[in-house]
């Protein structure tokens, strides 16, 4: 191959990244393994949040903003570095005294350079060299997890995971994310893209899938696919109390109407439960039967609906995974709640501290 060859397209980019993270790496701030306090610090596309945390994930303060997304990423991150000050200013922290900063933070993204590659929910972050602006501006060092990847650490280290060697979480409401701890390491790929469960095939030429795939799990069983589905079943269901408590209009129909009406013993509602805790099955039984994980954390949907969800589902699994992984495996709600949040991007940091 010519050198013009390598030296174009992709190959160029690659070594400039590669470059300049050695010239950068040489200045940057290291983690600091002594401190006793950590920064979190979780982007969400409406929400900023940034927190000070205790060794022990103990929060101490606590800063929130609108994300104000439009505003550009300068903008944002600019916010961000202020909110850092407030927060260790409010705790009566010095920067001498914390560790390190641990950032969750919508995908794609790459973990080791530090660069985000456009969210789906902070669409103008095209390659944001995120860690190194954090780095520089707050001379802390910054360490970057997609959120998904960042909460099943929370959950593991702070949650229902615990204690556990090989599990696997799930976020489970307006999309389905995943994150994969396997035998005590989070598995990324080597892209930071594994984990991504919500996209696994359940149904050939199901539903359309926000991927653009069809028949994903999350086109069949995030908080928008199940009202979906009820909605369709409503138009040969007019009697269902799903349309008495949305006033007949079946377009306000939501993931909790269908279950606020299952608990009514609405046969409509029901069905579409029985048939959600199917597909999960499905989808479950192909993580279980790869991977034989210990305990499978499932979020939102599953926190607010496992009276009505976690039997059948376990019922379900039994007929899609062989015994022994069957026996091995626990099906259980996320610990934290809307905490999750500040508790993933501090286990960013705290997961750097112990590794
Ligand atoms: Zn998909």
């Amino acid at each position: 191959m010519p050198v013009s060859a390598i030296i174009h397209g992709e190959h160029v980019s690659r070594f400039t990244h590669y470059a300049s993270r050695m010239l950068l790496s040489a200045s940057m701030p290291q983690i600091n393994k002594d401190a006793p306090y950590l920064i979190g610090i979780d982007i969400g596309g409406t929400k900023l949040a940034v927190v000070v945390a205790d060794r022990h994930g103990q929060v101490i303060q606590k800063v929130r903003r609108p994300t104000e997304a439009m505003r550009g990423p300068d903008a944002v991150v600019r916010m961000l570095c202020e909110m850092s000050r407030d927060v260790m200013a409010l705790a009566s922290v010095s920067t001498e005294e914390v560790a390190g900063i641990g950032v969750s933070c919508g995908g794609p993204l790459d973990t080791s350079t530090g660069i985000v590659y456009s969210p789906p929910n902070l669409p103008d972050w095209e390659a944001v060299p995120l860690k190194a602006w954090l780095e520089e501006e707050l001379q802390l060092a910054a360490y970057i997890e997609n959120d998904a990847n960042a909460g099943a650490l929370a959950e593991w280290l702070f949650g229902a995971g615990r204690g556990y060697q090989t599990l696997v979480y799930m976020t489970m409401s307006t999309g389905i994310g995943g994150g994969l701890i396997l035998d005590g390491r989070l598995f990324r790929g080597p892209g930071d893209v594994a984990g991504e469960v919500g996209h696994m095939t359940i149904v050939a030429d199901g539903p359309k899938c926000g991927c653009g795939k069809y028949g994903c799990l999350e086109a069949l069983c995030s908080g928008p696919s199940i009202a979906r589905r009820a909605r369709e079943l409503l138009q040969t269901e007019p009697a269902s109390f799903m349309l008495k408590l949305t006033d007949g209009n079946s377009d306000l129909v939501t993931a909790k109407t269908v279950m606020d009406a299952a608990r009514q013993d609405d046969p409509a509602a029901l069905r579409i439960v029985n048939e959600t805790a199917r597909y999960m099955a499905i989808g479950l039984g192909n993580i279980v039967n790869i991977l034989n994980p210990q305990i499978i954390i499932i979020g939102t949907i599953l926190v607010k609906a496992h009276d009505l969800l976690l039997a059948p589902i376990r019922d379900y699994l039994r007929r899609e995974t062989w015994e022994r992984v069957y026996d091995m495996v626990q099906i259980v709600p996320a610990e934290l709640g809307d905490a999750v949040g500040d508790l993933a991007a501090i286990a960013v940091i705290q997961q750097k501290l112990a590794g």
